[in-house]
């Protein structure tokens, strides 16, 4: 493809995490491709390609069975940008230079370009010496590149914590601090951001930095509150990593639903406990209100899309069943879809 691109006559070049993982030496998840040609001059090069994004539109192309992301050189921020009250950027159309694609990347180990022409690699932002010494470096004003995208607090700690970095000093400094500006972040986008951090063979890692800084209490309030009166489920909750990892780990595949099912369970059953003491609820009925109130509660700070949150409250309601079974009642379940799920999840 960057063959492809060189050849119409356009600059092509590989970049941001393929090319940090090359240098680190670790097999890259996805590639990247940056460009002068426009996003209408990529697509009319390759048959396979799909131009996403209405702000900035990028192209994917598939390429065997990868999807290959070419983005055309973005220019400059300047205060023409349409930005919200906290300094997130809104509108993102004016394409640039190399040099100005490379000061928008977010860590400087992320602005490397790799030049298949001449086997170069283009360091304009010092992520050479950063990859060399192990450091996450934000390029620019840290605080600004934060407001700008606040998803940068997620990445810098996924992304130190997948290659062992350290955070630089000043881009570590200001996550805490700058943590409650998660929540202006559009909430579909920021489960996509959570599902990368806790569905890896990274998660246990993940799950304590986003702890440590407090972005997970700006992402799961409800989770959190629940483990300052109940800190017994921090066990229960680190367990799951645990197990996510050795599952990933020997191959086997976990879903969100059960992810959520575990990150909300703390909340749930409090408050399925309270509705059956203070109420008097039956345990159905007091699942069934909790389920329901705390996914809705969640959704506006982490979008749970229903094909992943029905099946979670279905394990919910499975596993107080499960508790209330004697006899042969349990070998019904089994036949239930969710059974599996549901026995892994008692087993936590
Ligand atoms: P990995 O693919 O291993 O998760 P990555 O750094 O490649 O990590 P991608 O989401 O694939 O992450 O992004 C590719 C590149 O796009 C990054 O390396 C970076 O240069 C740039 N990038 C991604 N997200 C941002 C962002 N929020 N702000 C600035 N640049 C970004
Ligand atoms: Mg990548």
């Amino acid at each position: 493809m960057l063959y492809t691109l060189k050849d119409a006559g356009f600059e092509a070049y590989l970049v941001g995490g393929a090319v940090r993982d090359f240098l680190v030496g670790i097999e890259p998840k996805d590639f990247d491709i940056a460009t002068n040609a426009t996003p209408e001059e990529i697509e009319g090069l390759f048959r396979s390609c799909r131009l996403i994004g209405r702000r900035f539109r990028i192209a994917h192309v598939r390429f065997g069975r990868e999807v290959i992301e070419v983005t055309t050189f973005r220019g400059p921020i300047s205060d023409s940008h349409e930005r919200d009250d906290g300094g997130r950027i809104l509108s993102d159309n004016v394409y640039g230079t190399l040099e100005q694609d490379a000061f928008r990347r977010d860590f400087s180990a992320n602005g490397l370009y790799y030049n298949i022409a001449d086997f170069g690699i283009y360091d304009y932002v010092g992520g050479i010496k950063d990859v060399e010494n192990r450091v996450l470096r934000m390029i620019g004003d840290v605080e600004l590149r934060y407001r700008e995208d606040p998803v940068r607090m997620l990445r810098a700690l996924r992304i130190s914590n997948k290659l062992n970095f350290t955070i630089d000093e000043e881009s570590a400094k200001w996550i805490p601090q700058l943590a409650p500006l998660i929540n202006e972040v559009p909430s579909a986008r920021l489960f996509d951001e959570v599902l990368k951090m806790l569905m890896t063979t990274d998660a246990a890692k993940n799950y304590q930095s986003l702890v440590d800084s407090g972005l997970f209490a700006q992402m799961f309030p409800f989770t959190s509150e629940a483990l300052k009166v109940a800190p017994e489920y921090e066990a229960f909750i680190q367990q799951a990593f645990t197990n996510t990892e050795e599952r990933l780990s020997a191959g086997k595949t976990i879903s969100p639903s059960f992810l959520f099912a575990v990150l909300l369970w703390p909340c749930a059953e409090l408050r399925a406990k309270e509705l059956m003491k203070k109420q008097g609820h039956p345990p159905v009925v007091a699942w069934q209100q909790a389920s329901e109130e705390v996914m809705v509660k969640q959704y506006a700070h982490v979008a749970i899309p229903r094909r992943f949150s029905v099946p979670s409250k279905e394990m919910w309601m499975m596993q107080s069943r499960f508790m209330r079974m004697r006899g042969a009642a349990p070998k019904k379940l089994m036949t239930h879809p969710r059974f599996r799920a549901s026995y892994d999840f008692i087993l936590l």
